[in-house]
């Protein structure tokens, strides 16, 4: 079990789908089915199909409650790895909703839906974001590498059931990569599954962040925006998140960016809009977690993003947090 000091609430973050969504992370860092190629956080170093409570539960909402004062968009259960790997999701969802009524999106690799109380515990909340990004077995090892109890049919067949039993809103992404899964050919085996699906709305997407493997390249956008009129309901493109005002109050800290940044690589445009903080002091509390050597950064096309060290995952960022940094955040 996690350190029972760590955080395990992170953001909020912009996110393009969700606007300002604050995470919710129920497992160690990269404890997936998958080792996705494309995978923001780098390699998976847990890779499992284990369903157990992989981090304290009581902790995990008590930080939460603490959050909601940041007046985020979403509540959404996510972060360093697969949050279907908890056993005790429904209890948890069904308890964010008793204390809020922020909305509640989990975005899943959807490997579990094949099981019935996976299925389940998911549909108690309001949004659902799977994800299909391979058309067949061949391109689902190849781009997922997922643990050997995850099969292809088994992945669809989930993802089929799951829409026979889910009312809520039900929003399929689809990662397409350049030279693995952005051909005409394979999009068609996709809208294929897409037709047996039947999600509310298909979002395809592409690697705008650093990727765990060099070779997993991005699309353009008007590639992308060719590709998505392959598939029926016309999949949407999804756009670069443009952020409303935030709340006055809110605070940010080196804390929470290094919160932040162990789960998503973010450039310091999308930190200070997600966090509610002004670029120049994200700036500032970036330089000093780089001087200690908790962040780094990697450039991705046009873009620099900062990521934080493998050093710090697990540790406990109070540890490196100087004296009075805590920023009030930008009035809107
Ligand atoms: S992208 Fe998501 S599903 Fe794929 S390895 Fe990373 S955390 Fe797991």
């Amino acid at each position: 079990m996690n350190d029972q000091r760590q955080h395990h609430i992170f953001g909020p973050v912009p996110s393009r789908r969700l606007g300002r969504s604050l995470g919710v992370d129920l497992v160690p860092f990269k404890t997936c089915t998958y080792d996705c190629i494309y995978c923001q956080l780098g390699r998976t170093t847990c890779k499992t199909h284990e369903r157990k409570e992989w981090v304290p539960m009581d902790a995990v909402l008590e930080e939460l409650k603490q959050k909601l004062a940041t007046h985020p968009d979403y509540i959404t259960l996510s972060g360093s790895g697969e949050p279907t790997l908890c056993p005790r999701l429904g209890e948890i969802i069904e308890r964010i909703k008793a204390m809020t009524s922020i909305p509640v999106a989990v975005l899943t690799n959807g490997s579990l839906l094949w099981l019935k109380e996976v299925r389940a515990a998911v549909a108690l909340a309001d949004v659902v974001m799977p994800s299909l990004d391979a058309g067949d077995d061949l391109l689902f090892q190849t781009v997922n590498r997922p643990h050997p109890e995850i099969t292809f049919e088994r992945l669809v067949s989930g993802l089929e059931q799951f829409r026979r039993e889910f009312t809520g809103q039900y929003w399929l992404e689809v990662m397409l990569l350049a030279g693995h899964t952005a051909l005409p050919a394979h999009v068609q085996k996709i809208a294929h599954w897409v037709q047996r699906i039947r999600p509310d709305r298909v979002q395809l997407n592409t690697a705008t962040r650093p990727p765990c493997e060099e070779f997993a390249l991005p699309v353009p956008p008007a590639r992308l925006a060719e590709l998505a009129r392959l598939i029926r309901p016309t999949a949407e493109v999804v756009a670069e998140h443009r952020a409303r005002t935030v709340p006055a109050g809110s605070t940010a800290s080196a804390e929470t960016i290094l919160a932040l940044l162990r789960r998503r690589p973010c450039t310091v445009e999308g930190i200070a809009q997600g966090l509610g903080m002004k670029p120049a002091e994200a700036v500032k509390l970036l330089a000093h977690l780089e001087s200690r050597g908790r962040v780094h950064t990697e450039r991705q096309g046009s873009e620099r993003f900062y990521r934080a060290t493998t050093s710090t995952q697990g540790q406990t960022p109070s540890q490196f947090t100087p004296p009075g940094v805590a920023v009030k955040a930008a009035k809107p």
